[in-house]
This record gives C-alpha cells, sequence and structure tokens, in this order.
C-alpha cells in the first residue's frame, strides 16, 4: 500500500477502482500507529475511519453516486470541532470537553465523503509556534526528530509530512498553517479574509484568522479549498465571490509582476533562506515572470502590532474558560466565585496566561493609545502599503521563514525571538491577504518553504503561481 500519493491521486484509484478505501484507511492507521510514537502528530485517532472507508467502497461496488473525496483520510488540528469528538486546543482547560456540533469545514468535507483519522496536535490555543506550547507535549519534524515541526497547526504538518493522512486542515492567525508546511515540507494555505467559514472554530484571534489546508501538492490545496470555501450563514463574516480554485490552476505565470519583499528577505535571513530565495526569484523570471524589488516599510512594526491584537482578542476570546460554561471537573467547595474562577483559570499553560495578561494590558483604559491604537494604526498603514504594492504587483514573494527548522527547546525560552520568527507570514493576517508556502528546499535535513501571498480575492490567481512554482521543484524524500 503507497500512502504517499496526493489526495487527487487517491480520489483517482478510488473512483476507479484501482484503491480500496478501507484498505488505504487501514494501511493509514497501522502507519500512524507506528509512526507516530516518535512524531507525536496526533491527539487523538479515529478506529472508527475504517468503518467509514468501507462505506466508500460498498458505494462505489453498486453503482452510488460518492463524494469528491471518498474516503480520503484527513486530520484536524484540535482546535476545529468534530461533533462527539473531543476538542482540546491542546489545553489542559478543554481536556475532556466534546463537541456537541460540527464545524463548516468539517460537514463540508463530510459531505464529500472525507473521513477525518484523528486530531493533531497544535500550540495550546494556537499560541506559538512550534508546538512546544501543547499541554500534551510537542510534536516531532519528520525530517529529523531533533527539530521542531514548527507550528502552531505543527501536527497538520507533520501528518502530511509522515504520510499519516493525505491532507489536514490547520488554522491560521499569524502563520500557523504557512509555518508548520515550511519547516515540514509541506504546502500550507492561508484564504482571503472571509473565505473559509470559521464557524466552529475555537476562536483566537477571529478578526485575522482563517482556517485553511496543508497538503502534499498545491494541486491538493486547491482540491480542498473547492469543498471547504464559500458564504456560510453561520459565520457572517464569510464573503461571496469566490471561484473555483482547481479548474484553471495550470494556466501558468507568464507575465506576472511578483514584488519581492525587501522587509523579508533582508537582514536576519539564513544564508540557506536566502539562497533559496534567489533561486526562486530565477525560477519564476525563467517561467516568464517578472521580479522586482518592493519595500513595505510596516513589516517592521508587523509583529510587534500582531502580538498587541491578537493578545488583546484572545483575552476576550478566552474569557469563556471560567470553569463554569466550559472546563473540567473542578468541585465548588471551598471556594467563592473569584477564587473559583482563578483556580479554575490555573489550568492554562504559560503562553496562554501571558497572552492573557497582555490581552488585558495593552487595550486597558490607560495604556490603550500608547499600545492597541497604535497597533491598530499600523494595521491600517500596512493595508494601505499592501494596497499599494498590489498595483503594481499581481504577486509578493519571500520565503515563508526567515530561518532553517530549529532544535525543540532552542528558543523556549525567549518569547521575543520566538515571536520575531512570525516576520513574514503576519501581514497577509494583518491585512486580510491570502498567502502560501510551497515546498522549495532543503538543507540538508531542513527545509525551506517559499511563500507567494496575493491581493484578495485573489486565490484562484495565486494557487496558479504556485502550482507553477511548484512544478520547478524537486525534492528528496522526507526520510522516515
Ligand atoms: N506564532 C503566532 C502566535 O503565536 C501565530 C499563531 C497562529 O497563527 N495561530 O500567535
Amino acid at each position: 500500500m503507497n500512502l504517499r500519493i496526493s489526495a487527487l491521486e487517491y480520489a483517482e484509484g478510488v473512483q476507479n477502482g484501482s484503491i480500496s478505501a478501507e484498505d488505504f484507511v487501514a494501511g493509514t492507521l497501522e502507519h500512524i500507529a507506528k509512526v507516530d510514537e516518535k512524531i507525536h502528530a496526533f491527539l487523538s485517532v479515529y478506529d472508527g475511519a475504517v468503518d467509514r472507508a468501507r462505506d466508500i467502497d460498498k458505494k462505489i461496488r453498486s453503482g452510488e453516486k460518492v463524494g469528491a473525496c471518498c474516503g480520503m483520510p484527513i486530520s484536524v488540528k484540535d482546535n476545529i470541532c468534530i461533533r462527539g469528538e473531543k476538542t482540546t486546543c491542546a489545553s489542559k482547560m478543554l481536556e475532556d470537553y466534546v463537541s456537541p456540533y460540527d464545524a463548516t469545514v468539517i460537514s463540508r468535507l463530510r459531505d464529500e465523503d472525507a473521513v477525518f483519522v484523528g486530531k493533531v496536535n497544535m500550540d495550546e490555543f494556537a499560541m506559538g509556534l512550534t508546538t512546544e506550547f501543547s499541554a500534551f507535549g510537542p510534536s516531532y519534524n519528520p525530517w529529523d526528530t531533533s527539530l521542531t515541526p514548527g507550528g502552531s497547526s505543527g501536527g497538520s504538518a507533520a501528518s502530511v509530512s509522515a504520510f499519516e493522512c493525505v491532507a489536514s486542515l490547520g488554522s491560521d492567525t499569524g502563520g500557523s498553517v504557512r509555518n508548520p508546511a515550511s519547516f515540514c515540507s509541506v504546502v500550507g494555505y492561508k484564504p482571503t479574509y472571509g473565505l473559509v467559514s470559521r464557524y466552529g472554530l475555537i476562536s483566537y484571534a477571529n478578526s485575522i484568522e482563517q482556517i485553511g489546508p496543508l497538503a502534499r501538492t498545491v494541486k491538493d490545496t486547491a482540491f480542498l479549498l473547492d469543498v471547504i470555501a464559500g458564504p456560510d450563514p453561520h459565520d457572517n463574516t464569510t464573503v461571496k465571490g469566490g471561484g473555483r480554485y482547481l479548474p484553471g490552476i495550470e494556466s501558468g505565470i507568464e507575465g506576472k509582476k511578483i514584488g519581492i519583499v525587501s522587509e523579508m528577505t533582508g537582514e536576519g535571513t539564513d544564508p540557506a533562506v536566502a539562497s533559496a530565495t534567489s533561486d526562486a526569484i530565477s525560477r519564476l523570471e525563467g517561467l516568464g515572470a517578472t521580479c522586482e524589488t518592493v519595500s513595505l516599510d510596516m513589516v517592521k512594526y508587523s509583529v510587534a502590532a500582531y502580538y498587541t491584537i491578537t493578545a488583546t482578542e484572545a483575552g476576550s476570546n478566552l474569557a469563556r474558560y471560567d470553569n463554569l460554561r466550559y472546563g473540567y471537573d473542578l468541585g465548588v467547595e471551598g471556594y467563592e466565585f473569584n477564587s473559583y474562577v482563578e483556580k479554575a483559570r490555573s489550568r492554562f499553560g504559560p503562553e496562554v496566561i501571558r497572552r492573557m495578561i497582555l490581552g488585558g494590558f495593552v487595550p486597558s483604559a490607560g495604556h490603550a493609545g500608547r499600545y492597541f491604537l497604535k497597533a491598530l494604526k499600523i494595521k491600517s498603514k500596512l493595508a494601505r502599503e499592501v494596497g499599494g504594492a498590489f498595483e503594481k504587483f499581481d504577486l509578493l514573494l519571500s520565503p515563508t521563514v526567515p530561518m532553517l527548522p530549529f532544535e525543540i527547546g532552542a528558543k523556549i525560552d525567549d518569547p521575543v525571538s520566538l515571536f520575531l520568527v512570525d516576520i513574514n507570514t503576519v501581514t497577509a493576517n494583518l491585512t486580510g491577504r491570502p498567502a502560501i508556502s510551497v515546498p522549495f528546499a532543503v538543507s540538508g535535513k531542513r527545509p525551506i518553504g517559499m511563500q507567494l501571498m496575493a491581493d484578495s480575492m485573489c486565490d484562484a490567481e495565486l494557487l496558479q503561481a504556485a502550482f507553477a512554482l511548484e512544478q520547478t521543484v524537486r525534492l528528496p524524500e522526507v526520510p522516515l
């Protein structure tokens, strides 16, 4: 059983009878049992997936119509709700929380006969970029288990990279899909804000985050986006007007203008990452695009603005975890209200507590002008600059992350240096633009991803460019 095939190859094989969904899903679960001891991508695995896959095979044999995902094994970040299953957000606070409903992305995939194989690891409440802040222990990079897989959707990226599923869903608030995709050499996609419903995604910073697919190829990514995107009455920030993403993906990039963002490629960029970026530029030029440097001055303040805004939203979003509405078994005996809530909330991990303290302080009456309002000003200036850049360019290019994947533990005690890893990814979130990380190179055993960004609602064009770039790349296989 070859588990290394793409989602589209899988779908074709199942439809034409050369692959049995049941065998493939059973093989996937066996493989998870074997490799996940080392990778720790999964927080829960669904054995019932095999029964669901068997039903798909039966339907096909009896000539019934099956959905486009036809039993495809998919993993799901543990902050996206699946009815009747635990959604822990990798937090002790929600350790026993069972979702009473499906997220919209889940019901859309279910309608197309996808099979969920389990929930995958993340930084607690999606705060972080190494999965080391998971309350259930870190995930490990399949390329080299001494390295972090990135985060916060580290379990998603590791599970795709280690062939423990065909594709995964993650969430991206400031890079959490693209960063681990880059570190694990898979494709990771952050859609235009509003293109994909957030209904059933547990909010961290809801004004800028999106659910996005992680997959082995750009075509698989476009295929999944076709399934999950589109307006949703349950999420009034969703927008109309998205198109189809897989059809036309081979259109190429002849004549496209690409801006190389100088603030995302200069100082502080690892030499191997810098040289991969130059290489990417020549390949894009080889495909008929023109590349030119562009400066986005506000990028240098973007990380500070991002953490100020996200902490503020997190502070309010996480206020609901008082152990009255959501929580765990903690007897009330011996507490009055405040001491009870205080005790209950001590279950949050240190990074979440840091963000909540920050999120209480920066928007508070005496300080908002200095911090929160300033961050909002930076956000709108950045949006104006990026808008200006898209008047001239079709796409913007940078490495996804300025450094190579690093060792687990290397930055855990230094939050500021950890925050700075996000420098190339937060702009897309703060400005609502779509962005993708495409596997591009491997230095030793450390993958490097290239990021392309497009203007809002130009997701189809972005995927076309990513596909064109991907076609120029031949990478080694993950040394599993
Ligand atoms: N590293 C960023 C943070 O910790 C991004 C997280 C994300 O995109 N969810 O907030």
